[in-house]
């Protein structure tokens, strides 16, 4: 199988490699493209070790910078959106790995479907902020989309235990990150150091602080309505701490189908590669006796106010879930640099989805805009 990688530089681009180490002489994979934001420096490092046909860096500003550092290599060189779209749409490949974080990621990823590519998908805001279109886009152009966020992995390998008709609910699972059972006043002065502090996962910076202010498991909420065809209803979402089950699934008879494993990304990433098949991995067993216990709660949505204002958005639908995913996309940003507060990041949100008056069954353009328009 032959692959581009979107984000490889980041915290899943960077496991998704290891994982294709791991399947070597299991499963060969081929890497076709690499893409990075701005880190030339590693970019060079992959483009070195895998041999892909591209490498894209997004920032125009380091171009040179790329192209100077692979001179001597047949790698080619490219950058920009148009550079991005590039790499997702390859001739020769068949799997695009979707790990840009953010909006930045819609684009391409949209570009990989209309090329008939199938998609491993972690960048969990495209759908959040497009859903309609993309889901359109995989049904007309007839590909495959797999999961690589963690929970969306275990309730798509927890459906197997069922049919679609038979299914009742979806429990999302939530670790409930760094600031689990503090109340608003203790959270008023968090700093990002410790919201960067996640208890169980190792993970890019926007998508930690969105675990810390429990916005993620809101995106997920969404990112799950569309990826599975549920009513918002019929998701529920059960703080575990340990980050043992991955999420769950209820049939109509009550029972309970379960997706487990040590918290690592590696496992849902390798799912995505070898479905429909199981292959061997280096990774540890789940001990139950080292584990010993396992605990669950009820989100806190009157503190976390982010979950509870991704429902809404969710629920809304038409463009509101693109204005939660741009101003979430702002607040965070302010807040890594030090200029918002932790509190401020739900204000923020809140403030920005009641300023819009919402419109349905948004194109491309619109929402293209209203992200745009939200940024400046
Ligand atoms: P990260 O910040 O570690 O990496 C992001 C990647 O996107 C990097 O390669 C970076 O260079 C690139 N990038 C950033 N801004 C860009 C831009 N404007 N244009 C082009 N490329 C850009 O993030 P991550 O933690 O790897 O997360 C990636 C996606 O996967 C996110 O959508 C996140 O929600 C999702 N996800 C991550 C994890 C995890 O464990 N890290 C788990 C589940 C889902
Ligand atoms: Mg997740």
């Amino acid at each position: 199988m032959n692959i581009s990688i979107l984000g490889s530089t980041g915290s899943i681009g960077t496991q998704a490699l290891k994982v294709v180490d791991d399947l070597a002489g299991q499963k060969e994979i081929k890497v076709m493209a690499i893409t990075g934001n701005s880190n030339t420096l590693l970019l060079e490092e992959q483009a070195r070790q895998y041999k892909p046909q591209v490498a894209v860096v997004a920032d125009q500003k380091k171009y040179t910078d790329l192209k100077t550092r692979l001179a001597d290599t047949s790698v080619t060189v490219l950058c920009g959106e148009e550079g991005l779209c590039r790499a997702a749409t390859l001739d020769n490949v068949q799997m695009v790995l979707s790990s840009i974080v953010g909006f930045a990621g819609l684009v391409p990823t949209m570009k990989a479907i209309e090329a008939g590519k199938d998609i491993a998908l972690a960048n969990k805001e495209t759908l959040v902020t497009a859903g309609a279109l993309f889901t359109d886009a995989v049904k007309k152009h007839k590909i495959r989309l797999l999961p690589v966020d963690s929970e969306h992995s275990a309730i798509f390998q927890s459906m197997h235990g069922g049919s679609r008709a038979e299914l009742k609910k979806i429990l999302l699972t939530a670790s409930g990150g760094p600031f689990f059972g503090k109340t608003t006043a203790e959270l008023k002065n968090i700093t990002k150091e410790q919201a960067l502090k996640h208890p169980n996962w190792s993970m890019g910076a926007k998508i930690t602080v969105d675990s810390a202010t429990l916005m993620n498991k809101g995106l997920e909420i969404i990112e799950a309505k569309w990826l599975f065809d549920v009513d918002f209803d019929d998701i529920e979402v059960v703080v575990h701490r340990e980050s043992i089950i991955h999420s769950m699934v209820e049939f109509t008879d009550k029972s309970i189908i379960a997706q487990l494993s040590l918290p690592s990304m590696k496992h849902p990433i390798q799912y995505a590669f070898t479905y429909p098949q199981r292959l061997p991995s280096p990774d540890k067993s789940v001990s139950f006796s080292d584990i010993a216990t396992m605990t669950f709660y009820k989100p806190d949505e009157e503190t976390f106010r982010c979950l509870a204002l991704a429902k809404k958005a969710g629920k809304m639908g038409g463009i509101m879930p693109t204005v939660l995913n741009a101003a979430n996309e702002v607040a965070v940003a302010a807040f890594l640099r030090d200029e918002m507060g932790f509190l401020d990041i739900a204000e923020f949100v809140e403030k920005t989805m009641n300023s819009y008056k919402n419109k349905s069954n948004p194109t491309l353009e619109d929402i293209i805009e209203v992200d745009k328009e939200i940024r400046q």
